[in-house]
């Protein structure tokens, strides 16, 4: 055996001992993203056994990682998958609930008029859209702008919790019901519940109306201002209109 055969005979040993250790129940081990699309790769490993223990040192592997996904049925008619974008080390994270149409064109999350209402809701706060992070729940777009589903929802969540820890934002903004269910309580009501404090990970998380329910019903702006400026407190903006104490 040459140096190369004996490696490929270790990978082999390798992926056989994660087989048998899965059918005797042990817990699937914890491998870097580089590792996992590896043994991936022609492997007749049970993926849902492996979905959640994978480590990535940075963002761009974390997207390199998710970049072939295939673990939910989004996957089959997605144009893009819209990982998210931002600076890596943000103090404000926005997550939506998914791609919509533009999105998924596009590859960026929230560029049709909802996302340029979230442009201008940044701005009113001092900042701009270089300045935070925005992703979604989930990484592909659902077919006719549907909600995702709690099957899509439950495999794409880790590939946000790894984002949320790579970033280490100050604070999350959970825009839209959808959002707010899946990081805070499947039972959250956005119209009762919006506006208060609660937390992800332990990262303080304050939920809101989503721009596209604004741009339904404008009167709700006036709600959503007043969850922003608790953002900016917490984070020691000012409001660059002066309107706040
Ligand atoms: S929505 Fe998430 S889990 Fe589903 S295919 Fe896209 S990246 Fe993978």
């Amino acid at each position: 055996m040459n140096t190369r055969e004996e490696l490929m005979d270790l990978l082999d040993q390798v992926k056989r001992q994660l087989i048998n250790n899965q059918e005797i129940g042990l817990d699937a081990p914890i491998l870097s993203a580089n590792s996992l699309n590896y043994l991936r790769k022609g492997l007749q490993l049970d993926k849902e056994a492996l979905k959640e223990n994978f480590y990535c040192n940075n963002l761009e592997e974390l997207e390199n990682f998710i970049s072939t996904c295939d673990q939910c049925k989004l996957s089959k008619e997605r144009k893009n998958i819209v990982f998210g974008e931002g600076p890596p080390d943000a103090r404000l994270v926005f997550v939506g609930e998914a791609p919509g149409v533009d999105e998924d064109l596009a590859g960026k999350p929230f560029v049709g008029q909802a996302g340029k209402l979230l442009t201008d809701i940044i701005k009113a706060m001092g900042l701009t859209r270089d300045e935070v992070y925005i992703c979604n729940i989930v990484k592909c777009h659902p077919p006719h702008n549907r909600d995702p589903e709690q099957d899509e929802i439950k495999m794409c969540l880790p590939f946000l919790e790894a984002q949320i820890s790579l970033i280490k934002p100050e604070i999350i903004c959970a825009i839209g019901r959808i959002s707010a269910q899946s990081l805070v309580h499947k039972d959250f009501k956005i119209t009762r519940d919006r506006g208060q404090w609660q937390s992800f990970k332990g990262i303080p998380l304050m939920p809101t109306y989503h721009p596209a329910y604004l741009l339904r019903y404008p009167q709700a702006k006036r709600s959503v201002w007043e969850d922003m400026q608790e953002i900016m407190k917490k984070l020691g903006l000012k409001d660059p209109r002066g309107l706040s104490d």
